[in-house]
């Protein structure tokens, strides 16, 4: 799971990928004998149960220009098909792009003042800045509420959502040209990129709805595969995706497609990003040792909670 692929990751306060770290990742999958597919194959190979050979999906979210402009050179290069999930707002320049509202606010500023969350920050070199841009970003994920609430922030700092949404993410044209690529696919990412589960299913059902019929009368194909936008989803929202047309859906949940029992609306992604990833952190994603690190450490510690339960439940005998 990819997101922007930035030329400059430093300037952006390391929020994507850096095309280097990008280019690593496809370099390290075609040296390690992996097959790089369409999401459509994958799914054939999942149906047919064909484990022959190891093999990725890559997928974008959002819809940024630079997935055009800095990675689709190097997808051309090693002939690597690819999804783009992508949300009506950022096309129509309505999307609440918090995060890049956030990001412009930290990168031109020293003094923050967020009235939302009635703090204040002050962050005048690159390492505090990202540390405070991390802050903010986790601020907003406890509650996507938030997102909305920073809008008074963003005008007054003379921010504009709209112009950041053109700046960073494709135009109508742009994604039509990208659906004619032999090696893109497109993808439904809702209307507004909302949270899903925070919805009632109404609302969440013509979000789903309204964004698919959206992509195909602009890019005249069928729009079969989704992400949930944060990955914000449940049975529910598994069900309202089948019933909107889809396919498959995509999470955010971290996990391989051999892990556990297979749900073609659920599936699990590998999330890489510059501020929190490296080339052997991609290895050892790719290669499940960190999945199974995670693993063992989380029975670790279950069982230390099952045992501090068992004693807290049978206090000692008291004496007398
Ligand atoms: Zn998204």
């Amino acid at each position: 799971m990819f997101h922007e692929v930035q030329r400059d990751s430093q300037s952006e306060l390391m929020t994507g990928i850096s095309v280097e770290l990008f280019e690593y990742s496809l370099s390290w999958l075609q040296r390690e004998g992996w097959a790089i597919v369409s999401l459509e194959e994958c799914l054939e190979r999942l149906a047919a149960d064909d484990q022959s050979r190891r093999y990725a999906v890559l997928t974008f979210d959002d819809g940024y220009r630079d997935n055009v402009s800095v990675a689709l050179p190097i997808l051309e290069r090693y002939n690597a098909p690819f999804m783009v999930y992508v949300p009506t707002g950022a096309l129509t320049r309505t999307l609440q792009s918090w995060w890049l509202g956030l990001r412009e606010l930290v990168r031109s500023r020293d003094d923050i003042a967020i009235d939302a969350m009635g703090i204040r920050f002050h962050c005048s070199d690159f390492r505090s800045k990202v540390a405070v841009l991390d802050k903010l970003d986790r601020w907003v994920h406890q509650d996507y509420k938030r997102g909305a609430a920073l809008a008074r922030t963003f005008d007054k700092a003379g921010i504009s959502l709209s112009a950041l949404n053109n700046r960073y993410f494709l135009d109508e044209c742009a994604l039509q040209e990208l659906a004619r690529h032999p090696l893109a696919s497109i993808g439904g990412h809702t209307t507004s990129h909302a949270a899903l589960a925070t919805l009632d299913a109404t609302s969440a059902r013509t979000e789903l709805a309204d964004n698919r019929n959206y992509l195909e009368n602009l890019i005249q194909l069928p729009v079969l595969h989704l992400a949930y936008p944060y990955g914000s989803c449940g049975p529910r929202e598994e069900h309202l995706a089948k019933e909107s047309g889809y396919l498959s859906a995509v999470t955010t949940r971290h996990g391989q497609l051999s892990d556990g029992q297979l749900n073609q609306f659920a599936l699990p992604r590998i999330g890489m990003s510059s501020r929190f990833d490296t080339e052997s952190s991609f290895a050892a994603k790719m290669n499940g040792v960190q999945l199974a690190l995670q693993t063992l450490l989380a029975r670790q510690s279950h069982r230390r909670q099952l045992k501090d339960a068992s004693r807290l439940a049978c206090p000692p005998p008291t004496v007398g």
